[in-house]
C-alpha cells in the first residue's frame, strides 16, 4: 500500500493535498490509481475531524460525548453521598459546578457564534490530607459516567526533565477514556498539592528538582484551554503519530491541596476584622483559635480567595480556579462512619469476604472508635483507616482456612489497643465457634477410599 520514492522512477508519486513526495515524508498511502496522501496530511486532517466533532459535542460514530443525562445537582449529590461522609458543603458546591460545567458544554456545542460565551469553571478543593477531595472528584466523575486521572504537582516537571510532565496527566485521562479523544476531551482530572507548585515564594520541595516557571506555565495553559501535544506511549490507535492533540478546553480540573497553615492565615483576617467591628475589641477568649480542631474545619470553611494569595498562592493560578470551597479534618465519629457506612466501607468488604467463606465478621462499637482514633493520631484523616484495618485482619485471616469450626469473628477494642505488640503477644479476635462444625452429608463425602494395597493384604 505504501511505498517509498525510488529516485529513479520517471513519475514521482506525491501527496495530492501537500505534494510532497515519498521521500520527505514517513508514509504515502496510495488510494486510487495516481492518488496518494501521506502521513502527515492524515494526522491534519484527524485533528480537524476531531475538533469538530468535539464542537458539536460528538463522537465520531455521533455519539453524544457528554453524559446523556446530566444528572441533576441534587441526583448527584445524592450520589456522592453513597460514598463520602461529611463534607456537606463541598458535597453541594461541587455537585452544583460539575452539573453546570457539563451544562455549559451542551449550551456550547448548541450555540452560535454570537450566542453568550460562558466561562469554565475549574475547582480548588482545600483541605487536609485524607478529607476525601479525591475521593469526591472521583465519585462524581463516577456518577456522570466520564474519564477521569489523577495527577501529583509536586511530581510534575518541565519536559525532558526526570518526572512526570503535564501532557502526561492528559494522556492518563486519554487512556481512562479507553483512547477516544473526544470523550477524554469532556473528562474530569484532579490534580493534587497544588498548594506545593503554585507557591509565589520558592517552596521547599526536594523531590521537584526542576519545578520552576515552566512547569506553572504549562499548567495554567491547561487549566485555562490549550491544545495539548501528548505522546502517545502505547496509542492503539494513532501507532505512527507523533504526538496526538488534545484540546484541554472543554476538561474539568479539579484541584486539591492541603494548604497547611492555612486557618492560621484564615483566624487572624477573621480576628482583625472583630477588633475592627468592636470599638471596644474583642476579648482573647471570644477570638479564633486556629489550633482547635473542631475549629480547623469552621476556619477553613471561611476560606477566602484573598487568604490564598497570603498563603502565597500566584493570583493566575488561583484566577483559573474560580470555584473554592473546603473539606474540613474528619471527627472520630465521622471515621467510624467511613468505616463502616460507604457501599464500598472497609469493614463491608470484609464482612463480604468472610461471608463467602461462610463465616461472620463483627467490629464492636468501641473497636470502631479505637481504630478511628489511632487513625486521627497519624495526621492522615482516613487514609490511615485501611492499613489499621488491613493489620487487624491479618492475623484473622492467616488462622482463618484453617479454623473450620469457627463461624464468627469479633474484633475488639483490645485488639485494636494492642496492635504493636509482637505477634504471639496479640490479642486473637473472640471466636464463636458453632456446635456442629460440618454436615454429616459432607463428612461422609470427604472421607478417603481405602488404599488398594489394603486389599491386597487382606
Ligand atoms: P484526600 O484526597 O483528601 O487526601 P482521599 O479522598 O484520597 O483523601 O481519601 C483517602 C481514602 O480515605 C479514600 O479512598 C476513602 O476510602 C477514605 N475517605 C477519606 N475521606 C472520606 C470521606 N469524607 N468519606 C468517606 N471516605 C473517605
Amino acid at each position: 500500500m505504501s511505498q517509498r520514492g525510488t529516485g529513479g522512477n520517471r513519475r514521482v508519486e506525491r501527496c495530492v493535498f501537500c505534494g510532497k513526495s515519498a521521500r520527505d515524508v514517513a508514509r504515502l498511502i496510495a488510494g486510487p490509481p495516481g492518488i496518494y496522501i501521506c502521513n502527515e496530511c492524515i494526522e491534519l486532517c484527524y485533528s480537524i475531524i476531531t475538533e469538530d466533532e468535539a464542537l458539536r459535542g460528538e463522537t465520531p460514530d455521533g455519539d453524544s460525548i457528554f453524559p446523556r443525562d446530566i444528572p441533576s445537582p441534587r441526583a448527584l449529590y445524592d450520589e456522592v453521598n453513597r460514598y463520602v461522609i461529611g463534607q456537606e458543603e463541598a458535597k453541594r458546591t461541587l455537585s452544583v459546578a460539575v452539573h453546570m460545567h457539563y451544562r455549559r458544554l451542551q449550551y456550547q456545542a448548541k450555540a452560535g457564534a454570537d450566542d453568550v460565551e460562558i466561562d469554565k469553571s475549574n475547582i480548588l478543593l482545600v483541605g487536609p490530607t485524607g478529607s476525601g477531595k479525591t475521593l469526591l472528584a472521583r465519585t462524581l466523575a463516577r456518577s456522570l459516567d466520564v474519564p477521569f486521572a489523577i495527577g501529583d504537582a509536586t511530581t510534575l516537571t518541565e519536559a525532558g526533565y526526570v518526572g512526570e510532565d503535564v501532557e502526561n496527566l492528559l494522556l492518563k485521562l486519554l487512556m481512562a477514556a479507553d483512547f477516544d479523544l473526544a470523550k477524554a476531551e469532556v473528562g474530569i482530572v484532579f490534580i493534587d498539592e497544588i498548594d506545593k507548585i503554585g507557591k509565589a515564594t520558592q517552596n521547599v520541595s526536594i523531590t521537584r528538582d526542576v519545578s520552576g516557571e515552566g512547569v506553572q506555565q504549562a499548567l495554567l495553559k491547561m487549566l485555562e484551554g490549550t491544545v495539548a501535544n501528548i505522546p502517545p506511549q502505547g496509542g492503539r490507535k494513532h501507532p505512527e503519530q507523533q504526538f496526538i492533540q488534545m484540546n484541554t478546553r472543554n476538561i474539568l480540573f479539579i484541584c486539591g491541596g492541603a494548604f497547611n497553615g492555612l486557618e492560621d492565615i484564615i483566624a487572624e483576617r477573621l480576628n482583625r476584622k472583630r477588633v475592627g467591628f468592636r470599638s471596644d475589641a474583642a476579648p482573647e477568649a471570644e477570638q479564633y483559635d486556629p489550633d482547635d480542631p473542631l475549629r480547623r474545619s469552621e476556619l477553613l470553611r471561611q476560606v477566602e480567595v484573598g487568604d490564598l494569595l497570603k498563603y502565597g498562592m500566584i493570583p493566575e493560578f488561583i484566577g483559573r480556579l474560580p470555584v473554592l470551597t473546603a473539606l474540613g479534618p474528619l471527627s472520630d465519629e465521622e471515621m467510624v462512619r467511613v468505616l463502616s457506612e460507604p457501599r464500598n466501607a472497609l469493614v463491608k468488604q470484609y464482612q463480604e469476604f468472610f461471608k463467602m467463606d461462610g463465616k461472620k465478621l463483627e467490629f464492636t462499637e468501641a473497636a470502631l472508635v479505637q481504630i478511628a482514633r489511632r487513625a486521627r493520631e497519624r495526621g492522615t484523616g482516613a487514609r490511615g483507616l485501611r492499613s489499621i484495618i488491613e493489620a487487624l485482619m491479618r492475623d484473622v485471616l492467616f488462622e482463618m482456612p484453617e479454623a473450620k469450626d469457627i463461624r464468627q469473628y469479633v474484633v475488639t477494642e483490645e485488639m485494636v489497643r494492642h496492635l504493636d505488640l509482637p505477634p504471639d503477644e496479640r490479642p486473637s479476635a473472640i471466636q464463636v465457634s458453632e456446635p456442629k462444625p460440618l454436615a454429616p452429608a459432607a463428612r461422609k463425602k470427604k472421607s478417603p477410599k481405602p488404599p488398594p494395597e489394603q486389599k491386597d493384604s487382606a
